[in-house]
């Protein structure tokens, strides 16, 4: 089963496509930070269920919590023999990935007292190629930033089979014109430490790294579609037959 114990509401962005940045409040009250007991409990209270699938995240970023590391170094501590959860799964907007973090989770997700794949995936959340798209999509200029922090946990990572890297972007008419750049650049960074990868138009599955073009969800679906098909194209990957995603 798919848990999603939200660290934070917060996020330091503002993408476009993102209801969450649209609004002050995320859930009806203002936007907070989870307490560390609230997350030992939480993680306690999955002990014993099947398969539990934990992502640190709803709504928000989580690596912006104050506390990231204790609380992601808390859950691995108490994971012994995958007795509170048997995947992990982080997805993050990369603004906030310096060596440290980045070492720190790529040190989790080799502990050798849980099953292989444990950790099982890193979504990044990009959305653009270029520093300029960037700042237009996700309204911060953070791009080069980003860039840079995916790369070196691509390079840091190594050929360690887990976590598997998704990169992602939500294709819309702002990055529409540079979707083959993303595709090509992403390309050559997972090649450059002979990792095998897919290009997806869906969302794809944890076995492999894979560049996620997802389809955007919005008021003028026809639109969107039609965005997304053609960036489908300009790659050559079949486009999607059906719903997908939640932007
Ligand atoms: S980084 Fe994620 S939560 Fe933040 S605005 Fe972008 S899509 Fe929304």
């Amino acid at each position: 089963m798919n848990v999603n114990l939200e660290l934070t509401d917060h996020c330091n962005i503002r993408c476009r496509m993102c209801s969450q940045s649209l609004r002050d409040e995320a859930h009806g009250a203002p936007m907070r930070f989870m307490d560390f007991a609230t997350w030992q409990n939480g993680l306690a209270g999955l002990e014993g269920l099947p398969d539990v699938h934990l992502c640190p995240h709803w709504l928000g970023e989580p690596t912006l919590h104050p506390e990231f590391e204790a609380f992601v170094e808390y859950a691995f501590a108490i994971n012994r023999d995958n007795r509170i959860f048997k995947r992990f799964k982080l997805h993050t907007n990369a603004v906030i990935l310096p060596v440290a973090r980045a070492r720190l989770l790529l040190r989790l997700a080799s502990q050798p007292d849980v099953e292989p794949g444990t950790f099982e995936a890193v979504h990044f959340s990009i959305d653009a190629w270029s520093p300029a798209t960037y700042a237009f999509v996700k309204g911060a200029d953070h791009g080069e930033r980003v860039f840079r922090n995916v790369e070196r946990f691509i390079q840091l990572r190594g050929e360690v089979p887990f976590p598997v890297v998704h990169v992602t972007l939500v294709v819309q008419e702002g990055n529409l014109h540079e979707v083959r750049d993303f595709v090509d650049h992403w390309s050559r960074v997972f090649r450059s430490v002979n990792r095998s990868f897919r290009v997806t138009a869906d969302w794809p599955p944890f076995d492999q790294d894979a560049i996620y073009l997802r389809r955007l969800n919005a008021g003028d679906q026809a639109r969107s579609d039609a965005w997304h098909a053609r960036a489908c194209v300009d790659v050559g990957i079949p486009p999607l037959a059906r719903a997908s995603g939640s932007f």
